[in-house]
């Protein structure tokens, strides 16, 4: 597994994003999220060592910009650079998460046609109303490998009729002192729709308020994960 973020920062765009991570990092360290600045890792898939070979070694999931969107607008001017090297490496399977999937057709290389097969893009929902908007459009890509995320998860929703075509849909709640609570009857309600539509579904963490058998509990970030490993629901 590598980390690839070709830039940083991002801005706040739908009801998900009220409790970012990467948000609340920079405030903490005086950084201003809002400006998207390229890294210095910039080119990391096709970086070599003295010897000439990748750093990156082959046959490992690279995850890509996970403190940033890979679609924000203002990458618009890089990422066909990124294209190009995610094309040098089919050696490597390229991931990245996006709440902007409405740009994607914007976005795509010339060469695209039914999309690459060394990258899985993941779509990113909260509630019904981006789930429908979003999901609506993500459906009729042309995109190998999809993933739905429903992380945060805010409110109980179905996402049934768009699974078609999907590989795999990720729950998780929100972590933060004033997160929104994630109700265990919302996470079993999507296990199902992934069940019906023989999709693969994982539970990937509690939120710090979750509810379950209508009893209210605070976990700590370090249990978010764990709690939800615990479960046992993955299928
Ligand atoms: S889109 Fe993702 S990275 Fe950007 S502000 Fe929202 S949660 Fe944060």
């Amino acid at each position: 597994m590598a980390m690839w973020n070709p830039w940083r920062g991002c801005r706040k765009y739908s009801e998900g994003c009220k409790f970012c991570y990467i948000h609340k990092g920079d405030s903490k360290r005086g950084v201003n999220t809002n400006n998207v600045v390229k890294t210095n890792n910039f080119n990391a898939p096709i970086e070599q060592n003295k010897q000439g070979q990748y750093k990156i070694k082959s046959g490992q999931t690279v995850y890509l910009c996970f403190s940033t969107d890979f679609l924000i607008e203002d990458a618009d001017q890089w990422r066909n650079d990124c294209w190009s090297m995610m094309r040098e490496r089919p050696d490597l399977h390229f991931i990245f998460l996006t709440k902007r999937i409405e740009r994607f057709m914007h976005c795509i290389p010339d060469d695209w046609n039914g999309g690459y097969d060394n990258v899985t893009v993941g779509c990113t929902i909260e509630n019904q109303d981006r789930a429908d908007f979003r999901l609506s459009i993500f459906s009729k890509l042309p995109i190998i490998h999809k993933n739905i995320i429903c992380q945060p998860l805010i409110e109980p929703i179905n996402i049934k009729k768009n699974l078609n075509d999907v590989e795999l849909v990720v729950v998780g709640g929100e972590s933060d002192y004033n997160a929104r609570p994630l109700n265990y009857d919302w996470v079993l309600s999507i296990r199902e729709q992934c069940i019906d539509k023989n999709v693969r579904f994982e539970f990937r963490q509690c939120g710090t308020h979750f509810i379950k058998d209508n009893k209210n509990y605070t976990l700590k970030v370090r249990e978010l994960c764990s709690q939800a490993k615990k479960a046992n629901i993955n299928c």
